[in-house]
């Protein structure tokens, strides 16, 4: 299909293999890191599944099926995801409610379509009660009814679940296979390839990041690092300048330029921002500093604030080469 990175290319030539020999399974797991284009592939994957007329394996786009997919009214396609709580904020969790409401919605006969697809979306943010609830419905499969989970970390949905799941995966594309996907989306090679190691190889992370100012705000934190190492810049100022302007995108560059650096150090191709470190820091003294900034991040959404967690972390860092 037009549109279609080769990744996702790859993961819809084989979920249509299945669907042509008949044994597109009822409840597929869709998994792999975020930013590969998962949910445009389910879609299209419903899209699919509730056409009229497909051809050459996609949907028609011209069927009522199609338009009624295309204007988010087709009665055969359930979605849950995340919904706003009272405040009108968007809850974290998807609620018992709605896998409920999805497993009433899927045991009825399709209306229009020959088929019904629900999907959920991210599927890891069930609750313990949702994942319960779920497990009725995937414990009841009817023909034609297809049950689509879409995770950015399948591993973290319990075992019940994956288990009677088929999981399609997308998974990280070769180097130069995301650099030639990001060339054709327009991006010079330097930078290109400077967004790739800065998004860990995730191609569709790495556009993100070329689209905003992702990349000077990491050459920024990998700047302070150095300075802070050498004791040209305070742990204070730099922790308030970083809680006051997107502290977990600075927390995470900061533990990953470590990292890299630590890859660097054993020999490792990547590229080093923080090349000028004083080599006197052992490698498991950077390792654990780096395992701290990672615990550090999992802890900005809790009851201590932004600014303690990183101030925390920037003293240590500080601590490491006097
Ligand atoms: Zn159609």
């Amino acid at each position: 299909m037009t549109g279609f990175s080769p990744w996702q290319a790859r993961a819809w030539a084989q979920a249509m293999a299945a669907l042509d020999a008949g044994r597109l399974p009822h409840a597929l797991l869709v998994g792999g890191p975020a930013g590969l284009g998962k949910r445009a592939l389910v879609r299209a994957l419903a899209r699919r599944l509730l056409c009229a007329s497909p051809h050459d394996g996609h949907a028609c786009g011209q069927c009522r099926g199609c338009a009624l997919v295309a204007a988010g009214t087709h009665p055969d396609l359930i979605e849950e995801t995340f919904e706003p709580n009272d405040k009108g904020e968007l809850r974290k969790e998807i609620l018992i409610g709605q896998v409920r409401r999805l497993g009433e919605k899927l045991a009825l006969t399709p209306q229009i379509a020959a088929a019904q697809v629900a999907l959920i979306h991210p599927a890891e943010a069930m609750n313990r009660s949702a994942f319960n609830a779920l497990l009725k419905t995937l414990e009841e499969p009817a023909a034609g009814r297809y049950l689509i989970l879409v995770a950015d970390q399948p591993q973290r949905l319990p075992a019940t679940i994956r288990s009677r799941c088929q999981l399609l995966r997308l998974d990280l594309p070769a180097r130069e296979e995301a650099l030639g996907w990001l060339a054709a989306h327009g991006h010079d090679a330097r930078p290109a390839r400077e967004a790739l190691d800065a998004a860990q190889g995730n191609p569709g992370l790495a556009q993100e990041y070329l689209a905003g100012d992702a990349l000077a705000l990491r050459r920024a934190v990998a700047r302070e690092l150095v300075e802070l190492a050498a004791g040209r810049a305070g742990a204070a100022e730099l922790s308030s300048a970083w809680a006051s302007d997107r502290p977990a995108l600075r927390l995470r560059f900061a533990g990953e330029l470590v990292r890299d650096h630590l890859a660097q150090r054993a020999g490792g191709p990547l590229s080093d921002p923080l090349a000028d470190l004083p080599r006197t820091v052992g490698i498991a003294e950077l390792g654990a500093w780096f395992d701290g900034a990672t615990r550090a991040l999992n802890a900005l959404d809790g009851p201590l604030r932004d600014e303690l967690q990183i101030a925390e972390r920037l003293v240590r860092w500080r601590e490491l080469f006097v």
